[in-house]
């Protein structure tokens, strides 16, 4: 079983993705994590977003590695864990910038579907921009989670403050806006509701009630 959720920044998806995969005992994939790796690795080896080469071989033998360690979902590069480096300001801009460009797509969309399909578990539930229209098309069941602005900029701010990061409200405001844009205006599998997915507006439910609604879902349809 595969279940796709798609949306913007701070709509929920990877807190309710991580509750649903829980209840219903599925492997979660953060694809988002996998392009904050590329950025990541991007930086780390100073590789120019022009040399597709160079592009193709670190996202084809990316060393990522997803750990579920003291009830915490880690990530790996190698050895290294990146879990939180990933996670900064920084790290969320230069993921969209990577992930527009087609080399990196092409490479890891493959990587996406081997993951989910080689879980040991009963299926895979996965959050992203394009799982729903462009990873997975005949997943069970698609989600497309949408929030206003204010909201998802409010759970960003408070994301990282909790994770002890410094940041401004306004400038998170106008980082999610932007990165929103460049994510839903890209050419290649950009931000947008598969048309057979489910529309759920996530402001002014907590996520309890978003996790009902999607339960719900996944029983009609599997
Ligand atoms: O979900 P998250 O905010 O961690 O994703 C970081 C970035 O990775 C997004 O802004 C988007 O550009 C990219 N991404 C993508 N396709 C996905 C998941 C994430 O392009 N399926």
């Amino acid at each position: 079983m595969i279940i796709a959720i798609d949306g913007a920044s701070g709509t929920g998806k990877s807190t309710i993705s991580k509750l649903v995969a829980k209840e219903l005992d599925l492997s979660y994939i953060d694809t988002g994590a996998i392009y904050r790796s590329v950025a990541f690795a991007v930086k780390k080896d100073a590789i120019d977003l022009n040399d597709e080469q160079a592009l193709k071989v670190l996202c084809s033998s990316l060393p990522i590695k997803f750990e579920f360690i003291d009830g915490v979902n880690k990530v790996f590069l190698g050895e290294l864990d990146i879990s939180e480096a990933i996670r900064t300001p920084e790290m969320s801009m230069l993921a969209s910038k990577v992930s527009a460009l087609p080399i990196v797509r092409s490479s890891l969309l493959e990587m996406q579907r081997r993951l989910a399909k080689t879980t040991s578990k009963k299926g895979a539930i996965l959050d992203g921009r394009d799982i729903g229209t462009v990873v997975f098309p005949d997943a069970e069941a698609k989600i497309f989670l949408t929030a206003s602005d204010a909201t998802r900029a409010k759970r960003r701010y408070e994301e990282l403050v909790s994770k002890g990061i410094t940041v401004d409200y306004d400038t998170i405001l106008k980082e999610t806006i932007a990165r929103d844009k460049q994510d839903s205006q890209r050419t290649l599998a950009p931000l947008k509701k598969a048309s057979d997915a489910v529309h759920i507006d996530t402001d002014g439910l907590n996520i309890e009630q978003v996790k009902e609604k999607i339960l719900k879902i996944v029983k009609e349809r599997t």
